[in-house]
């Protein structure tokens, strides 16, 4: 049975579902007004729908509505630029979007929200989804070149839940906070875990730390779920008492250091691995773990297998029902087993999963293996930088060898033979950058994320230039 919200309607109908700055809505008038957008949204006569859409309640009741009509929903990250977003949109044949906030988008039919309740609404009737149905399609964050269409099922998102549900400690009596952006998978996947459990969500728009403990505290809320540095300005901040149980975070590394800053704090913090093919986190460890602060992302979870393919640089292979099947726009067949991450690895003898990087990024210097994320971790904790990529170079000698790019904090110059000092303390000698660029600043992608790739190129570029 997939069909989450009509059962929550069913069983609980006055329980709070979703808060949304001073408007509440039950499971009940959640899935009305769901039913009845969704009556508007068939008279778009599509199958699949773009939707650029912000934190807000009438976005919660969009994804339902959709959910409820059969609708494949392309969830647009809403800080792309028109042109990427038309490549996207392209590439997996969408040409109408539905927003809640501007948007300029030629080629494209564009609705905005409040403009459907204008459409005639149609009777209709659809078969209920099933396990392999599409329920949703997120691209990848695109770091390692072209950004990937994956088509995520209610099985995908059902089993990721279940998953979470266990390892994450949360049920019908927990309250979320969602401050993650729906159009991403961290986000996303508590508005589809919390209608799963039944427990309601505090949706929050814009991130602001004083707003956001002063909700915490306000609506009890005892889990949630953000990228490390968002944990940091939260810990910046004077911390109220709370009932908070869990604070996940994923996306990126979290530094051992904000781990044990927070602990101390008595925030419960979870750290995470997973992809946007794998529906969120599928690897996690939580708070009363005593390896939490040895670096690792900890244990797969109890329907998820995690393996390291050795003779491949150590990829990390997964396999379980929060994975994907398939992509709709690359040229790239899962018809294995297990699911290549494109990440590097090792699991120790317990099943904790260590993530090195990624196996794109990896740096072969002499026949010693590089890991491009361990010299950046080391250039960023020199208090002068702000932030680093590591990229390489070929070399006559080594074959590779890693250079670092680096963007001062503002205001500071960096002495580069105290910087090389610095690292010289941190890294084996193989692995020191031969060669150090101050730059304006390091290229991140839509999502946050030091993209390699372009900094590379950019890389490639200037060295080109002074040949
Ligand atoms: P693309 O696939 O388009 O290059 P992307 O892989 O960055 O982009 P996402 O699905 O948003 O797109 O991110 C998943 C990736 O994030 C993982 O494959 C991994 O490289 C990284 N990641 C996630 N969790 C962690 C973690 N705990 N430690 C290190 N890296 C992580
Ligand atoms: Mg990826």
């Amino acid at each position: 049975m997939y069909e989450w919200l009509k059962v929550q309607a069913e069983q609980q109908p006055d329980k709070t579902a979703v808060v949304y700055e001073d408007q509440h809505l039950s499971f009940k008038s959640l899935y009305k007004e769901a039913l009845k957008l969704s009556r508007h949204l068939k008279r778009l006569d599509r199958n699949r729908l773009g939707l650029y859409i912000g934190n807000t309640l009438e976005a919660v009741v969009l994804v339902h509505a959709s959910m409820i009509a059969g609708i494949e929903i392309v969830l647009i990250n809403t800080r792309l630029t028109a042109r990427e977003i038309t490549v996207q949109l392209g590439d997996i044949d969408v040409d109408t979007v539905i927003t809640t906030k501007p948007l300029e988008l030629e080629g494209h039919r564009l609705y905005d929200l409040t403009d459907l309740y204008e459409l005639e609404p149609l009777s209709y009737n659809v078969d209920p989804p099933t396990g392999g149905t599409t329920l949703s399609i997120m691209f990848t964050s695109g770091t390692t070149g072209r950004a990937k269409a994956v088509p995520q099922s209610y099985r995908n998102h059902f089993t990721s839940a279940k998953g979470c549900e266990q390892r994450f400690g949360y049920g019908h009596a927990s309250i979320w906070m969602n401050v993650n952006p729906i159009y991403h998978i961290s986000g996303f996947s508590i508005l589809m875990r919390s209608v799963i459990a039944g427990c309601p969500m505090v949706l929050v728009g814009k991130f602001d730390e004083a707003r956001i403990w002063q909700k915490v505290v306000e609506y009890g809320v005892t889990h949630t779920s953000m990228v490390p540095i968002m944990l940091k300005r939260l810990m910046a901040h004077p911390i109220p008492d709370h009932n908070l149980e869990g604070v996940l975070l994923g996306g990126a590394g979290v530094t051992r250091e904000v781990l044990k800053e927070a602990l101390s704090k008595g925030l419960p913090v979870y750290n995470s691995f997973g992809m946007t093919e794998t529906c969120s986190q599928i690897v996690s460890i939580g708070p009363g773990d005593p390896k939490i602060l040895e670096g690792t992302a900890g244990r797969a979870l109890d329907n998820v297998e995690v393996a390291i393919d050795h003779a491949n640089d150590g990829e990390i292979l997964v396999k379980g029902g929060p994975v994907i099947g398939h992509y709709l726009n690359a040229d790239i067949e899962i018809t294995e087993k297990f699911f290549r991450t494109g990440d590097m690895g090792y699991l120790d003898e317990e099943g904790y999963l260590y993530i090195l990087d990624r196996r794109k990024d990896l740096i072969i210097s002499g026949g010693e293996n590089i890991y491009p994320k361990e010299i950046e971790d080391a250039a960023n904790a020199y208090e002068k930088v702000a932030n680093s990529a590591v990229v390489k170079r070929q070399d006559d000698e080594w074959g590779e060898v890693p250079v670092l790019m680096i963007e001062a904090v503002p205001g500071e110059t960096i002495d580069e033979r105290t910087l090389i000092l610095h690292l010289k303390a941190r890294l084996a000698r193989y692995k020191l950058p031969k060669d150090i660029k101050v730059v304006e600043n390091i290229i991140m992608t839509s999502t946050g994320k030091v993209s390699r790739g372009q900094n590379q190129q950019f890389y490639d570029q200037s060295e080109s230039r002074k040949q």
